[in-house]
Formats: structure tokens, sequence, C-alpha cells
């Protein structure tokens, strides 16, 4: 992995890390807000259960002094049903006033609507409650808040017995006026709930059960129990602003902003520092060494900007390849001097190719040739070709029967072989032998093998090949030639006279015969002629030979010699075998013999 990459991986991971711990410090932050929250929710609730307990005093207070009252307890004596017991009690603002007697029947009461400022009859309902229900319980022993319900009116009440004479119901309405008494006091909006059902968040305080519902961002809502002991509870609910909570939240929010632009910037301010004096230069370090290791080229230099450790690495590796390369070159240039020593001392000449160019070449190949061009030259001849292979030409002539000939300074022929050792892909040692002298020799041993050493014609065994090779691809005229008692040459004038006409015999007819015609000595003083021509020409050719040798005088020594010969011809073609041709020419040439001889006989 690069180590850019790395670094990205790593301020990532940072990143991530700080980016959990900054969202639990926030989560904390507003979960203790929540835990505030659910303080002043308490608190408020404790508030409204000190108001009511203050409204509560008050209801027992009036009861209480009532009680004592002369005139209530005058009414409740006789019973006087007619008594306007509101002039007295008309300015207590409150919502109920009920007397009952010892058996609970209602003596007098009183219904004061507070919002009409109108006094009501009382219900019949009303009526029967108080002399059904069992009303004891309701008295003021504690001071525990009591609430009821009348004809669907929610009420706090106070209730005590005057003895031997019966009670005193006093209850204040909670309506409009009192709710927002109690929110103008509370500074928090409180309400009444005819109907609910406590959520899972059961708390207490002030003996009231409560529960918190915080499904609006901007709102709180605590709906709080309250004891009625004729119908069903019912609720009071207070509404509160969430403001500490919402300034939280936006603080919090504004905080992980800041937190990712600041991170954002620092991530970019460190890249580019990073990048700038560690990551790009350790990438030029390391291309640097991976290029040496490709190209093995040691001629490097990694650019030096900061001093600091990097540079000084750098600097160290620069030295390191300038050494290194210098002793490099060294060992290279003992090796090269060491091997073209070696080379130099070769006998043969010897040379470097890529296949196609000389590399190098030691001593003797300079000598012999001064440069390649000269060499080059002559293995263009060799190969004939625009694009030629000087490895091709070395594989074609790398036996002694085909050796490559060259020319040297435009005049000495030379032939060579070559011998090719592959060292690595596309480099070859080549050795090239001189066969000059040996390919002299075979020559000159070939040439022995096929002619007669005497007349210097082609002797038996060639002329018949020749004869049989030209039998295939041609009609030619057969001759053959028998000096005419030749015996008695020998005889009279001795063994080396003899072989001087034999010599000068086929000289003759060589001259006076055409360049592709051949000639052979078959044996003794007899010769074989081939001539390239057709049929009708071959009578007259035999005759001109035959009169060429009876005119001709040969002068030896002291002697001046005049010879004759015979002549068997016939025509080739390719109907019959040689032999059977050479037959019917012997025949014919046995004929010119026994017919005189200096004849021409043709068969
Ligand atoms: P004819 O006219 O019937 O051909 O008679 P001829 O004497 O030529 O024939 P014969 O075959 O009887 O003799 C051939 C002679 O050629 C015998 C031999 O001494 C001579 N002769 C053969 N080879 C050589 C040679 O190399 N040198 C010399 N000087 N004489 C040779
Ligand atoms: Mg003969
Ligand atoms: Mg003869």
């Amino acid at each position: 992995m690069k180590i850019n990459n790395k670094i990205f991986l790593l301020f990532t991971s940072l990143f991530i890390l700080l980016l959990i711990l900054i969202y639990f410090i926030l989560k904390d932050r507003e979960l203790k807000t929540l835990v505030l929250e659910d303080e002043i929710v308490k608190n408020r609730v404790n508030s409204l259960g000190k108001i009511l307990d203050t409204k509560k005093l008050l209801l027992d207070n009036i009861a209480y002094e009532y009680s004592k009252n002369q005139a209530i307890i005058k009414t409740l004596k006789q019973k006087n049903k007619n008594y306007k017991f509101h002039e007295i009690a008309s300015n207590l603002d409150i919502s109920y006033f009920i007397l009952l007697d010892n058996k609970k029947n209602i003596v007098y009461s009183e219904v004061f609507d507070t919002s009409s400022k109108e006094y009501m009859s009382i219900s019949n309902n009303i009526r029967y409650f108080f002399e059904d229900g069992d009303i004891e319980k309701y008295l003021s022993k504690s001071r525990k808040l009591k609430f009821t319900t009348f004809e669907y009116e929610k009420l706090m009440f106070s209730m005590v017995k005057i003895e031997n004479l019966g009670y005193i119901f006093v209850a204040k309405a909670i309506n409009a006026d009192f709710l927002n008494e109690l929110s103008d006091i509370l500074n928090t909006y409180v309400s009444l709930l005819p109907s609910y059902t406590l959520e899972n968040t059961h708390k207490e305080s002030y003996g009231f059960k409560y529960d918190i519902n915080r499904e609006e961002k901007e709102n709180i809502y605590i709906n709080i129990e309250v004891n009625d002991y004729l119908n069903d509870n019912f609720y009071l609910f207070l509404k509160m602003k969430r403001n500490i909570y919402n300034e939280i939240r936006q603080s919090n929010k504004l905080l992980l902003e800041l937190f990712f632009a600041s991170f954002i910037i620092f991530i970019f301010i460190i890249f580019v520092f990073i990048n700038k004096i560690f990551t790009s230069r350790i990438e030029k370090i390391s291309n640097t060494v991976k290029s040496v290791s490709k190209e093995k080229d040691l001629v490097k230099n990694i650019e030096l900007i900061y001093d600091d450790e990097i540079t000084y690495l750098s600097r160290k590796m620069n030295e390191m390849f300038k050494t290194i390369y210098e002793s490099q070159n060294e060992n290279i240039k003992k090796e090269r001097d060491f091997l073209q020593s070696v080379l130099d001392s070769q006998q043969h000449i010897i040379f470097i190719t890529d296949g196609t160019q000389i590399q190098s070449a030691n001593k003797k190949f300079l000598d012999l040739f001064k440069n390649s061009n000269s060499f080059m030259n002559n293995i263009a001849i060799l190969d004939n070709k625009t694009k030629m292979s000087l490895l091709n030409v070395a594989k074609t002539h790398s036996s002694i029967d085909k050796p490559a000939k060259f020319t040297i300074n435009n005049s000495e022929e030379k032939y060579f072989v070559f011998d090719i050792s592959k060292v690595e892909i596309k480099k070859y040692i080549v050795c090239m032998n001189d066969v000059s002298m040996y390919n002299k020799k075979i020559k000159e041993l070939e040439n022995k093998a096929s002619v007669d050493e005497l007349t210097s014609c082609y002797n038996k065994n060639t002329i018949i090949d020749y004869c049989k090779y030209w039998l295939n691809i041609k009609d030619f005229a057969l001759i053959i030639v028998d000096i005419d008692r030749f015996k008695s040459i020998n005889d009279n004038y001795g063994h080396f006279i003899g072989d001087c006409i034999l010599r000068d015999v086929a000289l003759l007819l060589k001259q006076h015969l055409h360049s592709d015609d051949l000639i052979g000595r078959f044996g003794g003083e007899e010769f074989i002629i081939a001539v390239n021509t057709e049929y009708k020409n071959l009578k007259r050719i035999a005759n001109r030979l035959r009169v060429l040798i009876e005119q001709k005088e040969f002068f030896y020594e002291k002697y001046n010699l005049r010879i004759t010969a015979s002549f068997g011809c016939t025509y080739c073609t390719k109907e019959k075998d040689f032999d059977d041709y050479f037959n019917i020419a012997d025949e014919a040439l046995y004929k010119a013999k026994n017919s005189g001889r200096n004849k021409v006989i043709l068969k």
C-alpha cells in the first residue's frame, strides 16, 4: 500500500474515532439536558402541588371558620333553608358551599359560578350523592388534597364535621379561571385532561403520579394524575417550553458542524504538508530505486529539497549510486580489456555479433579486414539480399564443404568457414577459420582425380561420367580417336617421343574444339570426344580433325614426324545407354582400322 493511502487511512480512522467520541460527548450533553428537564418538571409539579395545597388550606380554613359561625349553627339547628348565607360568604369566591345535617340531608346549599358571578341551584344528583354516599371519608382529617366530580365539574374540596349538628362542604371548581390562575402563578400553561392513561414513565412528586411526553421538539407535556373520590381519576397537564433542550441541541449541531469543517481543513492542510515534505519525496526515492533496478542504469540523482532525514537519505543514495556506478564501470572496463586480450590472443579471427552487425572483434579480424565495412561488403555479396543477415551467412558456410569466399583488399581471395556459439539472446561469438590453403589443396586433388596427367584431358572415368550426364540432358556426337600404328612410334623413337605426341595430339584436338565440347583420354593412344552438335555436322567435324592430325608436323629433337588417326563415330540420343553408343562407335573405329586407317567411319 502506498504511503499516501496509509496516511489517508490513518486520518479516516482518526476522524471516525473523533466523530464517535464527539457524538458521545454531545449525546451525553443532550441526556444531561433531559435529566435537567426532568428536574425542572419535578419542581414544576411540586410547585403545582404547593399552590393546590395553599388553595386546599384556604378551603379547610373557610370550612373550619364557618363551623364555629353562630349563624350557621343556628341554621343547622333550625334547618332553615331560607337563610341567605351568601350575604356572608359571597366575598369568598368559592364555588360550592353546602350545609348537611346529621342525617346528611342538605340543609343549605349555594353554587356560585365564578365566571358568570351568578348563584345557581344545586342538582338532585348531588343531593342523592350526599344522602347515599359514605361522606365520612371526605372529612378533612389530614391535609391531603381532595378532589371530586359533580355534574362533570372537577372540584377541589374540604369537608368538616360539626359535632351533633352536621357537616360543612366547601369546594372550588377547577374551571378556566382556576386554571388560568394556576398558569399565571406557575408561569406554565395548565389545563384539564378529562381522560388519559399514564405512559411508561411513572414519576412521583408531591403525591402526584405523572408522566412526561417529549414527542414535540418545542414543548414538553406533563400529565399529572389527580385522585378523584367519586369518579375515575382525572388529569391535569402542563405545557412547558423546552428552551434549554433546544438551545443545547442547537449548540450541539453547531459544534458538530464546526468539528466537520475544522477537521476537513485540518486534513487538507496535513495532507498538503505531508505530501510536500514527506510522501512525494519518498515516492521520488522509491521511483528512482525502482528505475535503477529495472534499467540497471545507475546514473541517477535524487533531488534534494530540505535539510532533513529524507534529504540525508537521498544524498546517501546518490553517493551510493555514484560509487556503485564507478566501481561497476571500472569492473566492466577491466573485464572488457581482459576479454579483448583473450580474443586477441586467439589464432583465429573472432568477432561478436548480434546477428546482423559486428559488435566487437579481435586483432586478427582488424589485421585482415581493417574495418568491419569491408567485411560486411563481403557478407552482402554472400547473402545477396537487401536485408542481409550475418548470422545466416555464417550458418550457411559453417561446413568445410561450403567455405565462404572473401575478397580481401579487392584482390586476394580467401576461404573461411564459420563456427558460431550463442552466448546469450542475440549475442553470438563467431570464429572464422581460414581454410584457403586447405581449399586450394582440395581443388588440386579434385582436379588430379579427374584429369589425365600427361595430356591434361579428362581421364577415362571423368569423360564417361560427363558423357553419361550429357546423355540425360541433350543429344550429341560421340567420336573415338585412335592413333594409327602408335606402337611403331614408340618402338622407333622411344617412349618419351610417344608421350610427346600423345600430349600434342590432345592439345591440337582441344585447340580445334569448342569450349563446351569434351575431350578425354580413354587409355593408351585412344581419345573420346563429345561434340555438342547436330547429327548432320558430325562427319564433317570428324574429318576436319582427322585432316588436322594428318597434316600436323611434329618436331622433336632431330625428328620431324607425321601421324594419322582413325575415327569411329556415332550420334547419341536418349534411346540407348551410353555403353551401347560407345560400343557402336568402337565398332566404327574397328571398321576404320580394318579399312586402311586414317579414316572416319560413322555408324
Ligand atoms: P593400330 O593402328 O592398330 O592402332 O596399331 P597400334 O600400334 O597403334 O595399336 P596397339 O594397340 O597395337 O598399340 C598401342 C601402343 O600404344 C602400345 C603402347 O606401346 C603404346 N602406348 C600405350 N600407352 C602409351 C603411353 O602412355 N605412352 C607411350 N609412349 N606409348 C603408349
Ligand atoms: Mg589403340
Ligand atoms: Mg593405335
